[in-house]
């Protein structure tokens, strides 16, 4: 099995390093192939995701990503930029549907800037489309304004759009994922606003008449907020649309005391998927030795599970990580008193012997 490893910018090979070595401690005979991507890639080859990058990706089995994203880059013309290469490797690979689990671990209850009360024994999923919205929408630009009361001045436009399979695809997926938990999902929209998302609400509900022992609901995404942060263990799997769900996934990282704790799938539509932190590159503890290598280390154990049918090593490698906090270890980012603070090659080295 191939695994296309690709590190990124920042942290990314930080973490990247310990996730790879708990893979090879696994003892499994996989080939790890590394290409540069984001700034790296655009340093190497002049493009955020370089062809040979890309290939690499689409000829592999999973893709291990760190994370991409330098300040240094922000004056890059946006095709440019490092986060192309994200967008780029989704759209090319249609890896149109995101899961995001976010479970607080017991000993981390502490860590959520949450009541313990509210968010101890959390174990909520969240189910992100990924290739559509107004992320991707046409037409979009800049324009001169060409009616209403600011006639005549500049104005930035993009476009909300999903069309009727993009819909039934990512409900399909969160359906399935529901029955194999706690059987309720809660769709999120703006359907008292939005057309697209009266549509997206009504082709959910289409598809529910093929999952009638999962309970499904419809809640704004304004109140889904409020009740994330209010009472987030109400929820079993959520689902949404590309944006709503960039926002609420990062509102639910923190559920769990950080986002350096947090893994994620991008599946395509059969299984291959593309497995990354829900953190960026965090240029602001770059090279420092202190980022939280968990998230990463923990999405290698979920593309084991998904893309690589390997359920029984994924179960090691989360059980390693329960370990090690038992243990008390704590990169910064979860450090609490009474527990032993560990950099990034430390943390990834205590799962490693964890593993045994
Ligand atoms: P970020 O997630 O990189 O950082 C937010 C905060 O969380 C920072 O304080 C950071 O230090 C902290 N943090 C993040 N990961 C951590 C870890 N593993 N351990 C400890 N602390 C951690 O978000 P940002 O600052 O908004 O963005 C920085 C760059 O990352 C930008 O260029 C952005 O575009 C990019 N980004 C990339 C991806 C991706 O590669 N998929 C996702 C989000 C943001």
């Amino acid at each position: 099995m191939k695994i296309a490893i690709l590190p990124g910018d920042g942290i990314g090979p930080e973490i990247i390093d310990q996730a790879v070595s708990v893979l090879k401690a696994l003892g499994e005979p996989f080939e790890m192939e590394f290409a540069p991507v984001g700034g790296a890639g655009y340093e190497a080859s002049g493009h955020p995701l370089p062809e040979a990058t890309l290939k690499l990706a689409q000829q592999a089995d999973a893709i291990l990503f760190g994370s991409v994203g330098d300040w240094k880059y922000d004056t890059l013309e946006r095709t440019l930029r490092p986060e192309q290469a994200i967008l780029g490797l989704r759209k090319n690979l249609n890896l149109f549907a995101n899961l995001r689990p976010a479970i607080l671990y017991p000993e981390l209850a502490g860590a959520s800037t949450l009541k313990p009360e509210v968010v101890s024994g959390l174990d909520i999923l969240i189910i992100r489309e990924l290739t559509g919205d107004i992320y991707f929408g046409q037409p979009r630009g800049m324009r001169i304004c060409p009616d209403g009361p600011f006639k005549g001045q500049r104005e930035g436009f993009d476009t909300m759009r999903y069309a009727e399979g993009e819909i039934r695809r990512i409900a399909h997926v969160a359906f399935q994922a529901a029955q194999k938990r706690d059987k309720r999902l809660t769709s999120v929209d703006k359907a008292n606003v939005l057309e697209t998302f009266q549509f997206w609400k009504d082709i959910v509900t289409d598809v529910h008449g093929d999952y009638p022992d999962v309970v499904l609901d419809h809640m704004y995404v304004d109140n889904a907020a409020m009740q994330l942060v209010r009472a987030p263990k109400k929820f079993d799997v959520l689902v949404t649309g590309n944006m709503f769900g960039d926002i609420l996934s990062d509102a639910a990282a923190m559920l769990t005391g950080s986002i350096g704790m947090l893994p994620s799938a991008s599946l395509d539509a059969n299984n291959k998927g593309l497995y990354e932190p829900s953190h960026g590159s965090a240029p602001d503890i770059a090279g420092k030795g202190i980022a939280n290598p968990l998230a990463t280390i923990l999405s290698a154990a979920m593309m084991l599970r998904y893309s690589l049918g390997k359920a029984e090593q994924a179960d090691r490698i989360e059980n390693a990580v329960k370990k090690v906090l038992a243990q008390g270890l704590r990169t910064p980012d979860i450090y609490e008193t009474g527990t032993t603070k560990v950099g990034t090659v430390e943390m990834g080295a205590a799962v490693v012997r964890a593993l045994a």
